[in-house]
């Protein structure tokens, strides 16, 4: 082994994607020597579809990234141009905050952010190869060019670069996405490691050039007048925010679409890989709901500088000549002028079944995966992921236990118990309806929910923790004064505020539970409760209003907590277990249920199956517990 200390590394990340990017950060902030090896440097951070983060459900990863101290909250308010929470009519807890970014702002304030990380290097190359001792464990890293990095333990965020192969109608070309080579070599060798890889497939629309869109003939969409930033740690956006236009889809369009169907990668049988059901791409839309007489498209600029626009909905891998087509019947685009086709793109991916609720390979420690090859779709899902793998990457090098996120804490726990425990059929992307505890796990509380670990982690810089001890103080102040406040209906008609006219005394707390009672009234009522910050009365309010159901939550939230800590040994033979189904033997074999909670997950598991996997496990223990010795001692 090369002992260069230059070359020698806790932790290497492979990739400086969305997964890479906060994988160098978390590892790096735990005090892990850390290198991010990725192809180009300066495409470190660069979206590669669309130019926007957060929506539904992923706004909640964004929050929960920043609450751990992640960047990519902190990079998307210092790029957002259109911010919007989604779902505002509806409970906090469906909200999704949600941004379009300018694609370069983005970009660099990534890179700046990671070249202001201590204890991390940036290395330019391909990584192709990885190295093994006699014992077969991980001992370095070797990269195309000859060179070889030295380490223990590394995070693969390959994205869609593995095996990547782009289609455009029946072209061809390897690529990871358009313009950049693919990763060939380290595909092979992984699948010469007998991992359990798989293809899988994603596309993009064609890019737009904005001068010869007609917006004229448009609906606009606006930010929203007060924009929500992602980041507890920032005050206020300070980013012009621009509209975006809204056209659709005609019936002239569906016809062209149809009339070629035969012509596109998707559907002319050249792509063996499984798209994103909830991504669909126009030939995908117009084929699955033929009911449907149009589909709506949102045109939105890549940046404040930049003409280009990306149509959002129009994911198409019809040849170019087709997309050119379909423009000229789509109101607006008629003349609209294509800087760069649609295309699908292909990939290799890993079953995440293989992979440990740490994010990793359970068959190869110290290697841990995270993002696009993981199976999922998304820059947040991918974020997320690779905070996660780079503090256990961290952890591992310094001989520590891995941090398990529960489903019952955050979102980032609900996808990695999903995609360890049930695996992958489809590109993954994150939704509010995966999550069984959304109303404990909002986008407002995840500070609350997250940052504490992330400080008992050691992630978390001076500011996060400065600004948090601050928030949760002024919570609690506000909190204990809203509790000790109280009046009785008689009292509070005389300040406009209409009750139920029991006599029963109501704290300042209680009436926030009331749809129609905010801050802006009891504040008439108590003017000492102005004083607070509005935006910790938001949160408050919204903790009052969910605080029965919150209650009612908690003992299903403690007695999965309690599933959870409740392992399965390795080495249980499912085969053994009588009155077990064939089936179930089988999945759970495969599966690998790490605890009771992953276990009850898995499709097709009943109560009674359940109950008897308990049972010889607790058999197993027993036959393997020593008898008590007895020493005399009073
Ligand atoms: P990436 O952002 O792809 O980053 C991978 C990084 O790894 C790159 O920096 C690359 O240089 C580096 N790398 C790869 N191999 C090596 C190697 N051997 N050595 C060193 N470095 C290496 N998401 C959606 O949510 N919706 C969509 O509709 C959608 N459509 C998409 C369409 C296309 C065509 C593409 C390409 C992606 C699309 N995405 C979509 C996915 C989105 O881009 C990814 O989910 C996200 O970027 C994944 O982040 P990541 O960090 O896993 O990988």
């Amino acid at each position: 082994m090369d002992d260069n200390a230059a070359d020698t590394f806790d932790v290497i990340v492979v990739g400086g994607g969305h997964a890479g990017c906060e994988a160098a950060r978390s590892s790096a902030a735990y005090g892990a020597n850390t290198a991010l090896v990725t192809l180009k440097a300066d495409t470190i951070g660069v979206m590669s579809c669309n130019p926007a983060i957060g929506g539904l459900g992923k706004g909640h990863l964004v929050r929960e990234v920043d609450a751990l101290d992640g960047l990519m909250g902190r990079v998307a308010d210092q790029s957002g141009i259109q911010f919007r929470m989604l779902n505002r009519r509806k409970g906090p807890a469906v909200r999704g905050p949600r941004t379009q970014a300018d694609r370069k702002l983005y970009r660099s304030a990534m890179q700046i952010e990671l070249s202001e990380i201590s204890g991390l290097q940036i290395i330019e190359g391909e990584v192709s190869d990885i190295a093994f001792d006699k014992t077969g464990r991980i001992n370095g890293l070797l990269l195309a060019d000859g060179r070889r990095l030295n380490t223990s333990a590394f995070v693969l965020t390959s994205g869609t670069f593995l095996g990547g192969l782009i289609h455009i109608g029946d072209e061809r070309m390897p690529a990871g996405r358009m313009g950049e080579k693919p990763s060939s070599q380290l595909a092979d060798r992984l699948r010469g490691l007998e991992l359990p890889m798989g293809r899988l497939k994603t596309g993009t629309p064609p890019r737009l050039d904005g001068l010869t869109i007609d917006w004229s003939q448009l609906d606009m969409q606006a930010a929203d007048e007060e924009p929500v930033p992602f980041s507890f740690l920032t005050d206020q956006i300070n980013v012009p925010q621009i509209e975006c236009g809204i056209t659709r889809t005609t019936q002239a369009t569906h016809k062209i679409i149809e009339d070629n169907l035969s012509k596109s990668a998707m559907y002319g049988g050249h792509i063996e890989g499984v798209g994103p059901r909830y991504c669909p791409s126009i030939e995908d839309k117009i084929v699955k709901f033929k009911d449907r007489d149009s589909h709506q498209i949102f045109l939105e600029p890549e940046g404040l500088d930049d003409h280009t626009v990306y149509p959002n909905g129009i994911s198409t891998s019809l040849p170019e000549d087709v997309q050119c087509q379909i423009l000229k019947t789509i109101p607006g685009l008629e003349k609209a002028r294509i800087l760069q086709p649609g295309y699908a793109i292909e990939y290799d991916h890993i079953d995440p079944r293989a992979l440990t609720p740490a994010l990793m390979v359970e068959k190869m420690p110290g290697a841990f995966f995270a993002g696009q090859i993981n199976g999922t779709t998304g820059y947040e899902e991918a974020a997320a992921q690779g905070l996660v793998a780079g503090v256990n990457a961290a952890r591992f090098a310094a001989d520590e236990n891995p941090v398990i996120f529960s489903r019952t804490q955050s979102y980032i726990g609900v996808m990695i118990d999903d995609l360890t425990a049930r695996g992958v059929t489809e590109p993954y992307r994150m939704f509010t309806s995966r999550a069984e505890y959304r109303l404990s796990l909002r986008t407002d509380n995840a500070d609350t929910r997250l940052t504490p670990l992330a400080i008992e982690l050691g992630i978390a810089g001076r500011a996060r923790i400065n600004a948090f001890n601050e928030t949760k103080h002024q919570i609690g102040k506000l909190t204990n004064l809203c509790e000790s406040l109280s009046l009785t209906p008689n009292e509070a008609s005389r300040f406009d505020i209409r009750l139920n006219r029991d006599g029963v005394r109501r704290t300042a707390f209680d009436l926030l539970s009331y749809a129609d009672i905010g801050f802006e009234d009891l504040t008439k009522v108590w003017v000492e409760l102005g004083v607070f910050d509005k935006n910790i009365q938001e949160r408050v309010a919204i903790e009052a209003q969910y605080a029965v159901y919150l209650k009612r939550q908690a003992s299903d939230i403690a007695s999965v907590k309690r599933e959870e800590k409740t392992p399965i040994p390795k080495d249980l033979s499912y085969g053994d277990i009588a009155g077990l189904s064939s089936e179930l033997e089988q999945k759970l074999t495969s599966a690998r249920p790490a605890t009771i909670a992953a276990m009850q997950r898995i499709e097709g598991m009943t109560p009674a199956a359940v109950a008897l996997v308990i049972a010889r496990i607790q058999l197993e223990k027993r036959r393997s517990t020593p008898a008590v010795q007895l020493t005399g001692a009073a």
